[in-house]
Order: structure tokens, then C-alpha cells, then sequence
């Protein structure tokens, strides 16, 4: 079902970046936004793009009170024959309306928000840069906006899309970074909101990632919040370990956020005859892999570093080297051949390059 989507365009068109190695993650805006609101009573309604800026909201709004706020994070890339393209948008929208279940926010008929995706993205191919590793960042969100303070699940929502142009997600590119494990803060809990892409996870976890960064670390590395030994997430990535020539990754307990990044990762992994394991992993089976030199690789996986290999990992007063604190080869080869078939240099097997249109 598609939505019927009414377009006004700005008419002061933002000048676009000339440079861009400066374009940073999330600063730039494009010129337009979508909208829908949503009612109990009408469902969704008023599908518009309107020139990019502030919307008014009212104080009362749920979401500025009791948090219900869901995202997703994809990209649109110009690929090699000069289409603009999507990667498995599908899978965006179906984790979306799986983190809207759990906040009891509305539903999205898929097809109709596939359409609009492609809608603000054909609008704004435009502002898809050129330059090798960047990307037309996209983020759609989703909140409750009742105008009264009653708890209970809402009446009223917004359903928003803003588009970004995004140069490389690390200012220090590929190269390995530092990880501390967190000890204290955990980001969420099974039967918690773990698997949903929700802002409230973020808020909880800023603290740990304050104090890592004072400490000279990149991003934490979450442990579970009930044994606080099995390991979960890095930052806001999924995390996979090489270790004897196998791969680790954690199992989607409930509070692991089921990664696009994470899933691809597995299904290459898989077809280049890697045996994978999901399941529960302990900081004390990492150290142990440290120690006896059995871990070969750890990385990071998620949309918008693609693969970020982890060279260093501090935990109760010790610090470790990963791989010589050098990107290891298969941490390399999925970047590669991740981004070869995102911007379609590359036969893409599995079908899951989406275009849009042409550039
Ligand atoms: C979005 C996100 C990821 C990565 O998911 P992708 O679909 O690969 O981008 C991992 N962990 C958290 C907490 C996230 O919010």
C-alpha cells in the first residue's frame, strides 16, 4: 500500500559541499524532509515532503517525556553504473516495525515506506556525493507525539525521514581502534529494549562511552546486565571475533540489536566456508584467546562504519593488542567486498543492492 505523498520544494536550495573529504557524520543536511503523522483514528496521513527544518512540537509531546522514539540508520550509495542505490531496505523496515512493536508505536505497511525511501531519495539523488566511501546517509524516525502527559501507548505519532551526505563514519578511517571494556554501565537487558533500535538505549549508554573517551578509548565494549561476563555489543556495532580460525559473534539474546551489517557479515562469512558460531560469548573466553594467541581478529560491524577493526582492548587495569594492532585480512576482505557490492563493483549473489533510480 502506498502512501499518497504530497512534495513542496524548498525554494532556497542549500548550496551542497564542494569538499568532500569534510563532510563528517550528521552535520549536512539535505534540502528536503518526509513527513506523516499518524492518529488512532485516521491511521497514518499527510505523507509530505517539505523543505528541511525545525517542526513544532508540543511541549506535552511523549516522546520528550517518557522516550518513545525508534530509528533506523541506512545509507544510499552511487554506484559504480551511476545508479543511486539502497542496501537491503527491506530489512531496515521490517526491524523497524519489530522496534515499533516493542514501544508500542504504530506499524508501517513495508511497501509504503519502501516508497517512500525511494520518494525522498529520487528527490535528493542530487546530494548523494561522488567521492569513494561516501553516502547519502538516511534516518528515518519514528515517536509518539500525544499532546497530554498520560502513560499509556500512544494515540499520536510522526513518522519522519532526513537524508545526510556522510564521508567516512571514523575520523581515523580503517585503522584499529581502542576498546574499553565497560564494567559498570550495561545498555540494556533481556526482556528489556535491547533489540530495538530506540533512542532510549542511546541515552543509557552515553555515560560509559563519556568516560571511555576521557580515557583515550574509542567506543566500550557492553557486557550482559545479568552476569555482566557475556559480551554483547561494541559501542553502537555489532561485534564478530576470529579466534583458531573459527567465528564468534554473540547470539541475538534479546539485548543484541540485530544488525544488517552483523547479518551480511555472517551470510559472506558462511558462503567463503567459515564455520560461525553464534552464541554466548565471555569476556573470560576472550581473555583466554588473548592470552594463548588463538584470537587472530575482532572487529565491529554496523551501517555506518561498515566493519571497524579493533586493535586494542583495555579491561580491569590491562591493556591488549589485537592482531598487531593492524586490520586483519578477513576484517579487510569483508569491508571490501561489503562496499564492492554496496556500491556495486561487485557481483552482488545474494541480491541485495536495491536501485532507486538513475544518479
Ligand atoms: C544500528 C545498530 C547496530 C548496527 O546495525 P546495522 O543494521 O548493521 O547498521 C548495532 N548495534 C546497535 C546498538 C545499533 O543501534
Amino acid at each position: 500500500m502506498k502512501f499518497d505523498i504530497t512534495i513542496t520544494k524548498t525554494t532556497a536550495p542549500k548550496e551542497r559541499p564542494a569538499d568532500e573529504s569534510k563532510l563528517g557524520f550528521g552535520r549536512i543536511f539535505t534540502d528536503h524532509m518526509f513527513l506523516m503523522d499518524y492518529s488512532k483514528e485516521e491511521g497514518w496521513h499527510d505523507a509530505r515532503i517539505v523543505p528541511f527544518g525545525p517542526m513544532p512540537i508540543h511541549p506535552a509531546s511523549t516522546v520528550l517525556h517518557y522516550g518513545a522514539e525508534i530509528f533506523e540508520g541506512m545509507k544510499a550509495y552511487r554506484a559504480a553504473d551511476g545508479s543511486i542505490r539502497m542496501f537491503r531496505p527491506m530489512e531496515n523496515i521490517k526491524r523497524l516495525n519489530n522496534s515499533a512493536e516493542r514501544l508500542c508505536l504504530p506499524q508501517i505497511d513495508e511497501e509504503g515506506c519502501l516508497d517512500i525511501l525511494n520518494t525522498i531519495v529520487e528527490l535528493e539523488k542530487d546530494w548523494v556525493p561522488h567521492s569513494e566511501g561516501t553516502s547519502l546517509y538516511l534516518r528515518p524516525f519514528l515517536f509518539g507525539n500525544d499532546p497530554h502527559l498520560g502513560v499509556h501507548a500512544v494515540n499520536n505519532a510522526l513518522f519522519a525521514v532526513i537524508c545526510c551526505p556522510v564521508g567516512a563514519y571514523y575520523a581515523e578511517g580503517l585503522n584499529p581502534v581502542k576498546i574499553a571494556i565497560e564494567s559498570e554501565d550495561v545498555r540494556a537487558v533481556r526482556g528489556g529494549t535491547g533489540y530495538a533500535k530506540c533512542g532510549g538505549n542511546y541515552a543509557a549508554s552515553l555515560r560509559a562511552g563519556e568516560r571511555a573517551e576521557r580515557n583515550g578509548y574509542t567506543q566500550v565494549l557492553w557486557l550482559d546486565g545479568v552476569d555482566r561476563k557475556y559480551i554483547e555489543e561494541v559501542g553502537a556495532m555489532n561485534v564478530m571475533f576470529k579466534i583458531n580460525g573459527k567465528i564468534v559473534t554473540p547470539a541475538l539474546t534479546g539485548s543484541v540489536l540485530p544488525g544488517i551489517t552483523r547479518k551480511s557479515c555472517v551470510e559472506l562469512l558462511k558462503d567463503w566456508g567459515y564455520e560461525v558460531e553464534e552464541r554466548l560469548f565471555s569476556v573470560d573466553e576472550l581473555f583466554e584467546a588473548l592470552e594463548n594467541g588463538t584470537l587472530e581478529e575482532a572487529w565491529g560491524t554496523g551501517t555506518a562504519a561498515v566493519v571497524s577493526p579493533i586493535g586494542n582492548l583495555f579491561y580491569k587495569g590491562k591493556e591488549y593488542t589485537v592482531s598487531d594492532n593492524k586490520i586483519g585480512p578477513l576484517t579487510q576482505k569483508l569491508y571490501d567486498n561489503l562496499t564492492a557490492i554496496q556500491w556495486g563493483k561487485q557481483e552482488d549473489a545474494h541480491g541485495w543492492s536495491y536501485t532507486v533510480c538513475n544518479g
